[in-house]
């Protein structure tokens, strides 16, 4: 493969490197660079939790080339002032792309639409109140049509909040255990429900985010065999975490929605392998330690996942046999640049030279201290991996090789 001006220029058997420079990438595999359409940069308004530096040095260091930023910061997201800053802001500060979502209501106060079709003409590439949901489906309804007439898609953040409740952890097996208040899978699936009904009648395009029950995957599939434009994404920790990870209590493993049971767990696989979700995600949450080590029921809920994300699925879905190794990678590099209208995720003559390197048999624990995040809640901290990012390359740069960072 040959890069010039930042461009894939030539893939070849024989190729002329000429004042090239070279790197031998023998026994290894070149793949796209990776696209994670659900992560939290935290900038601007949480600099102690994450910035545009950490955050895409992290990204580098597990092999994403492209960050779909949520708008969940302070201020929101949800005007052309805000899009600026992320673009500007990141483009200096960051090693990798960052693209920006927009909010769906104004201030993600669930009351007002935003202004969608400025808010594209600034760069936002999709909308997503994530964190909240949008109560309102009257709102949620009309916000569908819009984003639809405009042909983009809504990231929805599915959970009722008044069936959550207190609920901190899955309402199951765990939780009857350990005497906790648990979230009724009824809290995400009702609202995955009403959203696929929404999109089914105004046309609009509805992505859920972070699917976390069984019976999400369900409709979705059900949804999908009606031809409504649903589309569906795994967050990367729910591959190899369940309720049962939780029983320590540990600030690391609190997420949104919770993780859910073994069942959820192979219904989510089951999901992923016959194409009824074809996107896997990070959900990057950072937090700070003083943030997470309040008592369990007070520390907020996230997690972050840059640096694991391609381990685990390698893990779980390629080394398990569930997924070839294309099969997976292309839910986390063609596919979302699919779903968002992106000119990325393929390594076409011509395209970005946004490239990741990876040694799919490398062995590795995690270890939460080296990563290049300001936080540190990471559910997969000790645990063995097998599949890794070995070199990130951004607009033919190279940015990341063997874990250190280059620029
Ligand atoms: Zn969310």
């Amino acid at each position: 493969m040959l890069i010039e001006d930042g461009k894939i220029a030539k893939i070849d058997k024989d190729l002329e490197a000429g004042t090239a420079q070279v790197k031998n990438v023998e026994g290894k595999v070149v793949a796209p660079g990776l696209i994670d359409i659900h992560c939290h940069l935290r900038d601007p308004g949480y600099p102690e939790r994450e910035d545009f530096k950490s955050g895409t040095r992290a990204a580098a260091r597990g092999g994403f080339t492209t960050l779909i930023a949520m708008p969940n910061t302070n201020p929101v997201c949800d005007n052309p002032v805000v899009v600026e800053y992320v673009l500007s802001k990141s483009r200096r500060e960051g090693i990798v792309n960052v693209l920006p979502y927009g909010a769906i209501t104004l201030g993600q106060k669930g009351e007002e639409l935003a202004p969608f079709a400025e808010l594209i003409e600034a760069g936002c590439v999709a909308f997503s109140d994530d964190g909240q949901p949008v109560s309102n489906a009257g709102l949620m309804r009309q916000a569908l049509i819009i984003a639809g007439a405009l042909n983009k898609v809504l990231a929805v953040h599915c959970e009722d909040r008044t069936i959550t409740g207190e609920g901190v952890i899955n309402d199951g097996e765990v939780a009857r255990r350990l005497g906790i208040r648990g979230i009724p899978y009824t809290s995400e699936a009702v609202m995955v429900a009403r959203d696929i009904l929404l999109a089914e009648e105004t046309g609009g395009r509805v992505h859920i985010c972070h699917v976390g029950c069984a019976r999400s995957v369900e409709l979705i599939r059900e949804g999908k065999k009606r031809g409504i434009k649903v589309t569906g994404e795994v967050i990367s920790h729910y591959l190899n975490t369940t309720e049962e990870d939780v029983q320590t209590l540990e600030g690391r493993f609190k997420i949104k929605p919770p993780f859910g049971s073994k069942r959820d767990q192979e219904a989510l696989k089951e999901g992923l392998v016959d194409g009824t979700i074809e996107v896997i995600a990070t959900d990057h949450a950072p937090y700070t330690r003083a943030e997470k080590e309040r008592n369990f029921k007070e520390a907020p809920f996230g997690l972050i996942g840059l640096e694991t994300a391609l381990g685990v699925v390698l893990t779980e879905m390629v080394h398990s046999g569930l997924l070839s190794l294309p099969e997976a990678l292309a839910k986390m590099t063609c596919n979302p640049a699919k779903l968002l209208g992106l000119n990325k995720g393929t390594l076409d003559i011509g395209g970005d030279a946004d490239i990741v390197v990876i040694d799919p048999d490398l062995e590795w624990q995690v270890d939460v201290n080296e990563s290049a995040s300001k936080s540190r809640n990471c559910p997969q901290h000790g645990r063995w991996l097998k599949g890794k990012a070995v070199m990130t390359i951004v607009g033919g740069r190279i940015v990341m090789e063997d874990g250190r960072l280059l620029v």
